[in-house]
């Protein structure tokens, strides 16, 4: 049966598509079936920061909730999903095994890379410093084109301190680069993101005190920052908003929403990443939330999806030859933003659903 899509996205050319073998060809002879002619298109939603082994940090590591996370992802629209690491690779080896055609696309980090007292107590991988640039290869070797560092966290009446110093940093990213991987930085406190930066960092995650030079020089290489900002809502909530936690994350996202508008206009590839906010299906909610904190509703629409696949170097034409994925709307997502939660067709690898 032949299947014909009309792909009109709201960052792009109207294109017609002929579906065969699972990618895009051109259109060719009358087809069985023609799509989309009332729609509008993206090439999929994304979410950029997931953690499909859990719902809760300190989660053992769920194997079968994670490939039912994946399916209801898809379900939802995420053609893509980029898992910024757990404790171990026990779900993303699971996820390796699950067909393609039943998930998104996954690229995923191994452990995640701490140090002594500079994360969760007994979570991930904790290493001596001065190793970083062993332990960054084998974990590129063990997961799916990610490495994952803990960049900070909070000591105990002494407030967030750096795990890493910026040659340690600088070590991370050519190890990782030498390994084919990239690297992503969690970082919440106001020392690490100009490090990370300059260090050749490809993703920092939440980045909550990142400055508009740090964004100029990321975005030069077109690199990616995640802000997590309903994740950062929930950690301030959770703190409680008078705690010092509480606010040195809120004074973090008022930067947050101060930069938006800068680090797109500078070239950075802004990003929506769940982070365990809900699960990867409900990721359209983070773009709708980084709207109304201050990212135009065209980067916002970009953020959940097409500014992902073009980070990661995929197509987001519908290029002929390329995987046959789409997720169709009724309206333009640009101009009413809600509809990213309600898609009436999903298209995987050439299947509809
Ligand atoms: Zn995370």
């Amino acid at each position: 049966m032949r299947v014909r899509v009309t792909l009109r996205s709201p960052f792009g050319p109207v294109v017609t598509r002929d579906i065969s073998g699972g990618i895009w060809v051109e259109p060719a002879g009358e087809p069985d079936a023609h799509v989309g002619r009332e729609s509008w298109a993206l090439p999929g939603l994304a979410d950029a920061h997931s953690h499909l082994a859990g719902e809760h940090i300190t989660d053992p590591g769920d194997v079968e909730g994670a490939i039912e996370r994946a399916r209801d992802a898809l379900a939802a629209g995420v053609t893509l999903l980029l898992d910024k690491g757990w404790r171990d690779t026990t779900t993303i080896d699971a996820i390796r095994q699950t067909p393609s055609i039943e998930r998104p696309e996954v690229e995923a980090a191994g452990a995640i890379i701490s140090v002594l007292d500079g994360y969760f107590s007994g979570f991930g991988r904790v290493i001596d410093p001065g190793d970083i640039g062993a332990a960054v290869e084998s974990e590129a070797r063990r997961g799916l084109g990610w490495v994952k560092l803990v960049g900070d966290w909070p000591r105990r009446g002494i407030g967030p301190v750096a795990n890493f110093d910026a040659s340690q940093l600088r070590e991370a990213v050519s190890s990782a680069d030498a390994a084919g991987a990239k690297v992503a930085i969690h970082t919440m406190a106001p020392e690490v993101p100009g490090l990370a930066v300059r260090a050749g960092v490809h993703s920092i995650e939440h980045g909550l005190f990142l400055s508009e030079e740090d964004l100029e020089v990321l975005g030069a290489r077109g690199g990616m920052w995640v802000p997590t900002v309903l994740r950062v809502e929930e950690t301030i909530k959770q703190l409680g908003e008078t705690s010092s936690g509480g606010r040195l994350l809120s004074e973090g996202l008022q930067n947050v929403c101060r930069l938006l508008p800068h680090a797109v206009e500078a070239g950075v590839r802004v990003l929506a990443g769940s982070d365990l906010v809900g699960a990867p299906a409900d990721i359209a909610g983070e773009a709708v939330r980084l709207a109304e904190l201050g990212l135009s509703a065209r980067h916002a629409v970009k953020a959940v999806g097409f500014a992902a696949f073009e980070a990661t170097g995929r197509s987001t034409g519908f290029d002929p030859g390329s995987p046959a994925n789409a997720v169709l709307f009724p309206d333009n997502p640009v101009a009413a933003i809600g509809v990213l939660g309600s898609p009436t067709t999903v298209i995987r690898l050439g299947v509809l659903r």
